[in-house]
Parts: structure tokens; sequence; C-alpha cells
């Protein structure tokens, strides 16, 4: 027994009164107890504390609870010489070795310590032992017996009180007298330091958080944990990682990846929002906190913090409902700090390769052509449309695929002015800060595609080279040209008919004429109602095809018949032609819409009529076309042509490609005395290629044309 000086007894005597004082607060047992420690270092030179306690029953290895003063020693505590103290019921001090391969402390170095370890005792029952640790084996002189064993009732007061404080409560333990989890055991702090590096080396958002959740489970005990992230914005969990659980999770847990709840249902949420963590013994007896499955009673949530929200939370899960104690939580506690920092750099990263996925994904999906093109022309990056819109497929795409020189290369033979885009190459290079645009028209078939090529810069502000953004202007632009040209084929193509007839049958109303006379002007009425009719059916044929109501009605068809039927209807027209027919060997017959068939082959003869004012040789040609004759993108199998040639007019090589187009009509003297409306040729070769096959026109200024046309043969067709 040791005794103490006068002025110590007085000092221990205003110790243990405010120990007496602040143990009777109303405060949670840790916070007492933690206030306590405080006060014990004042009064007594130690190096750290533990107070071990049995609320609810007395006996040593039952269910505890741990409580460690603040800047615990890395040392871990015996548990066989808390054990002892408790057995033997007296305060004991020993010398004791620390370290140097003793239990737990294995790569701390060895030293000799002095300890303390008091039974709390009252009533003939065991209610904790408290202890005390020194750093040298000849401390803790300080600490008098009387102080020690004055503070025992106390402690078995404030035990006793919070062991029926529990039992009281019909739920068991609620959220909030989770242990501090304030003080770290040395092992688990050794697996801290050994995670350290680890833990820095994931920069992946999944790997970082599966280390952190087999780390935690290893390190816990727990036989089932989850790692949610924390949406803040929604006022959501999303979880990310689980490992453990049954396929019949319940509500507090849900069965896949992504799938979120509500921050305000389970413990994890309330972790989150209140930004600590929390341990729930019996979730089963919580009417609050929905299970995380069959069979599992205690949870352990524990929030990640970046700044002062909650990231993420780890949440641990047991079906032992002691499983989770002060060293547990505090691990969890001390893992959730120090993977702040790397989740943070993890989920920025994440959010980077989200952002460039999302980028990736709307570049690929635009229906404009995009390219990223170095300032060399070199196309660094292209999307699906840019290569639809070029018409750039397999082999005309290869690893350093140059704009001003393959681009142009490929597009040469559809190009309708070669030079325009060389051109817009060269100020693409001469000017790479400027936003330039170019339209581009090519034929076969015809599109119109407007270039943009805005320049790129990196970080620095510097030129990286150009995005090139192509867009098909093929509608926009054939509709803004035909709704002029409409207007003035309306206002001349009705209205000249239209005053004819209107002309003519005014006079033959004013007064009598002659028969022949009569005869004369009804003739001419009528031959202008027949332009104003083919008028109005080819612009009904022109919607018609556009609207895409066209069906043909196909079988096989005798090409020879129809040259028959179309020969003895226009004899009429042949003023001054020939009409010469060359039907070459056997022609096999082809798989048409008779009708539609006929339709092209006239369209095509009345023009060659038409367009040879002067007269001459008009020649029908068929002929079962060569493979090595027709174009090279033409498609396979057998197929006739069919040709009309005429000595007319001509057409000079800048209105050949526009021929096509709806409501074009080459602008000169001949044409204008010829009429028309523009629409014969684009509905011929809309018919043509609802068959399958292809038109085309050769034609020179002044000497005559020659248009042509492909048919499938039927035999071919049936075969396929
Ligand atoms: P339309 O004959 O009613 O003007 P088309 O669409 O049939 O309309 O022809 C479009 C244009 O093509 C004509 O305006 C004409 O300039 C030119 N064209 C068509 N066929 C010939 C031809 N055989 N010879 C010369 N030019 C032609």
């Amino acid at each position: 027994m040791m005794t103490s000086p006068p002025d110590q007894v007085a000092q221990e005597l205003a110790a243990l009164g405010a120990a007496a004082r602040l143990l009777h607060d109303d405060d949670p047992l840790h916070v007492r107890l933690h206030r306590l420690f405080d006060l014990l270092r004042e009064a007594v030179d130690h190096r750290d504390a533990r107070i071990t306690c049995w609320p609810q029953s007395a006996r040593p290895g039952g269910a505890r609870q741990q409580f460690y003063s603040a800047d615990a020693w890395p040392y871990p505590w015996d548990d066989g010489l808390t054990r002892t103290v408790a057995r033997e019921g007296v305060i004991a001090r020993r010398v004791i070795a620390l370290g140097g391969g003793g239990a737990g402390g294995g790569r701390l170095p060895a030293a000799r310590a002095a300890y303390l370890g008091a039974p709390i005792r009252w009533g003939g029952r065991l209610w904790g032992v408290l202890e005390l640790r020194a750093e040298h084996a000849d401390g803790l002189r300080s600490a008098s017996d009387d102080l020690i064993g004055g503070m025992l009732p106390l402690l078995a007061a404030a035990i006793a009180e919070e062991g029926r404080r529990r039992s009281d409560l019909p739920t068991g333990e609620r959220a909030s007298d989770t242990p501090t989890g304030l003080t770290l055991r040395a092992p688990d702090k050794q697996r801290l330091v050994a995670l350290n590096s680890s833990l820095d080396a994931p920069i992946d958002l999944h790997d970082l958080l599966s280390l952190l959740l087999r780390r935690a489970l290893e390190a816990s005990g727990a036989e089932a944990g989850a790692v949610a992230l924390v949406d803040h914005d929604q006022g959501e969990l999303v979880l990310h990682t689980f490992e453990g659980f049954a396929d019949d999770v319940g509500v507090g847990m849900p069965s896949g990846p992504r799938q979120r709840w509500s921050l305000k249902t389970g413990l994890a949420g309330q972790a989150a929002l209140g930004g600590r963590a929390l341990l729930v013994r019996d979730v089963t007896l919580e009417p609050g906190i929905p299970g995380a499955g069959a069979g599992l009673r205690a949870e352990l949530a524990a929030p990640i913090m970046i700044g002062d929200r909650a990231a993420a939370v780890i949440i641990l899960s047991s079906p032992r409902s002691d499983a989770f104690g002060e060293d547990e939580l505090s691990f969890v506690r001390a893992l959730c700090a120090r993977v702040a920092q790397p989740l943070s750099r993890a989920m920025h990263y994440q959010e980077a390769i989200e952002s460039a996925l999302y980028l990736g994904q709307v570049f690929s999906s635009l229906p404009t052509g995009l390219a990223l093109i170095d300032i060399n022309g070199k196309v660094l990056r292209s999307n699906p449309a840019w290569d639809l819109l070029w018409g750039l497929h397999g082999h005309a795409r290869h690893e350093s695929f140059h704009v001003s020189l393959d681009l142009i290369a490929h597009l040469l033979p559809r190009l309708h002015e070669p030079l325009g885009l060389t051109e817009f190459c060269d100020r693409m290079q001469r000017s790479p800060a400027q936003d330039l645009m170019v339209t581009v028209r090519l034929q076969h078939p015809t599109q119109e595609l407007e270039v943009r090529a805005v320049p790129t810069r990196d970080s620095k502000d510097q030129i990286t080279g150009r995005l090139w953004a192509v867009s098909d202007v093929t509608r926009e632009r054939e509709s803004d040209r035909v709704k002029g040209e409409f207007v003035s084929i309306v206002s001349h193509e009705l209205r000249t008919p239209l005053t004819s007839i209107l002309g003519y049958t005014e006079l033959l109303l004013s007064r009598d004429f002659s028969p022949e006379e009569r005869q004369q002007f009804i003739g001419t009425v009528y031959t202008e109602a027949e332009r104003l009719s083919q008028l109005v059916e080819d612009l009904l044929g022109m919607s018609r095809i556009e609207a895409g109501k066209v069906k043909l009605n196909r079988w096989v068809v005798s090409l020879t018949n129809i040259v028959y039927e179309l020969t003895t209807q226009l004899n009429t027209s042949l003023m001054n032609h020939r009409l010469l027919i060359d039907i070459q060997g056997e022609i096999p017959p082809v798989y048409a819409d008779r009708d539609k068939l006929k339709q092209i082959i006239f369209n095509l003869l009345t023009n060659a009529i038409k367009y040879s004012p002067g007269g001459g040789e008009i020649q029908l040609r068929i002929h079962e076309a060569q493979a090595s004759t027709l174009p090279e993108d033409h498609p396979e199998g057998r197929w006739v042509v069919v040709s009309v040639r005429d000595q007319g007019i001509g057409i000079a090589p800048e209105d050949l490609a526009r021929i096509w187009e709806r409501f074009y009509r080459v602008d000169n003297t001949n044409t204008r005395r010829i009429g028309g409306t523009g629409l014969g040729l684009s509905i011929t070769r809309a018919l043509v290629e609802l068959h399958g096959g292809r038109i085309d026109v050769e034609s020179e200024l002044g000497r005559g044309s020659r248009f042509f046309f492909t048919l499938p043969v039927s035999n071919d067709l049936a075969r396929r």
C-alpha cells in the first residue's frame, strides 16, 4: 500500500470529486469515460489507459465494451492480464514486457513498461477493469491506490447505470450508443500502415473500393460488406461494391451494383447524413433500420468524408450481434479517414473517364460527320457519319488518312468541282486559325455536302489542327432551289397554256367561226389542256415518288413488246425524225413494272424528239450489258441496257449533272422556246433507281445526247 503526502491527498480528493461529478453526468458512457481519461492524465503520469467493461454481464470474455484513452500507444493491450486482474479482484501493479516479438506488437521495439490493473467491483459483482500503462518500468508512481481505489465505485456506478439503461431499451442498442472508436489497437494501426501504399496505388474507383472493402472485411471479421457512393443531389446511396450478402438481401441492402436507395433508409444513410460511424448490434430489434439480409444482425456503417460531405459509406454486417466493438469501429473509422484522399482522386479520375466516354458516345452517334484533323491534315479520329457521308468504306480508310490527299483522291470521280475542295485544303493550310466553310457537290448520286473546318486548340491555346464537320445539305439546298423554280415554272408553264385556252375559248364564244377555224381553235385548246394535264401529272408523280408512295408492280416483262407499243404511240409526234430501233441479239426479259418502264422510255424518247427540233435520227438501242462495261459501283448481276440517242441540241458539260434535279431546265434560247417543267428526268431517274438500275447521259452541245439506263434481267433475280 502506498501512502501519499498531504497536498497530494488534497489533489487526489479534488480529482475524485471531479470524477464523481463527470461520471454522474447525463452524457453517453463513452463521452463520460473519455473525460475521465483526460482527468486521469492530469492526476497520474501514464502513457495510456483502457477501461474494459461488462455492462450487462459480469463475465470476463462475455459481451464487453472497451474504451481507450486518446493518443494510444501502438503496443497492444494484453487481454490475458486483464482477465487475471478481473479474477484476482485486487489492484495489480506489474512491470511488463512489450513488443519485440510479443503478441501483436511484433514489429515494435521491445520495451519494459509499468502496468496497473484495477478491478471495478461492487456488490460482489465485477463491472469492469481499469488499466493504465507507463513508458518506464518504474512509472505510475503518481497513481496512488487511494485515488484509483476511490474511482472504482464511481466507475461501477456509471457502468451499472449504462447496463440498466440498455436493458430498459426494448429495441436493443441504439445507433447513438455506438462505441466511440476513438482509439486504434496496435495491430490495426499496423494494418493501416501496411495498407498505406496499396491504398494510394489504385487510380480506378472500382479497384480502390474493392480493396477497401476487402481490407475492412478482413480486419473486422464481418461476414458481409458493401461500399456505396453518396449521391447528394438525389439524396440516395448508390451501391458500388459488395461481398458476402446472400441472394435474398433485404431492403436495407439492394442486390445489384448501381442499385440505389434513399439516404433516409438504413444505417448507411444515417452514417452518411450524420458524417459519423454508427454501429447497431442487432438490426432485427431496430424497427427503423431495415436489415441487410436474412440472418444478419450487427451492422456497422462508416462514412468516407471528402471535405465536410460523405462521399461514400462502408457497410459491414454480421450474423453475430457481438461482432463489432470498439476495435472494429476504430479500425473502420481510421480506414475511412485514410482512404478519403485516394477516393477523391479516384472519383475525379472516374468522372474524367465517364465524361470522355460520354463525349465519345455523342461524337459517334451524331448524324454530322466529324473528324479531328491534325495540322498536316491527317485524320486523327472520325465518327461513323463521317465515313457514311463521304462514302468511305474499308479500303478508303487507313491509318494515316489524309484529307487533302486521300479524301480528294477518293472523291475525285464524283466531285463536281475538284478545284473547290483542293483550294479549301490550301486555305486550311494557309490560315490555320480561321473558321472555314465549303460546299462540296458530288454526283452519282447527287449530293451536296457542307464542310465546316474550325480550328482546335490545346489547353495552352495552341492550334492543334481542325475539327471538320460535314453535313448533308442536299435536301435543304434542293428545296430552296425548288421553291424558287416552282414559282417560275408555275407562273410560266401554267400561265402559257391557260392564256391560250382562255383566249381561244373567249374567241370561240364571241362570234361564229367557220367549221375549219373552229376545228383549229379547239385543237389548240386541246393541246394546251393536254400540256396542263401533263404538268399536273408530273407534279403529282414527283410528289408521290418523294413521299415514297410509288410501289413497283414488278413482273417478267418483254422489252420488245414495250418498244413496239411505244413506237406506235409516238409515231404521230415524229415529224421530221427517223426512229431507229436497234435490238441486239436475244434480249432476256427484265424484272420490272410494265407501266413505269413504259413511262421511263417514253420520257426519254419524247425528250429526244423535243430537244432535236431540227429533226434527225433517234436511235433506241437495247442490249445485254457486258459486266466489264458497267460502272465500278454498279450493282452486280445480269443487266439489260436501254439507250436513247438523238442528234439534237445537246447539253453543255456544266448542265449535265444538274438536269436530274427537280425543276431544273437548261436555260438557253432553244430550251426556252421548247418549254417544259424540268420534272421529266428527275421522275425518270427515280423510277430507274426504284428498279435497282442506274441512268446516265453523254452529250455534246450542238451534236446530240445519249441517255442510257440499266434494268435487271428477270432470270437473275429469280435465281437470287
Ligand atoms: P423538261 O424537258 O420538262 O424541261 P426534263 O427533266 O425532262 O424536263 O429535262 C430537264 C432538262 O434537261 C431539259 O430542260 C433540257 O434542258 C435537258 N434535256 C433533257 N433531255 C434532253 C435531250 N435529249 N437533249 C438535250 N437536252 C435535254
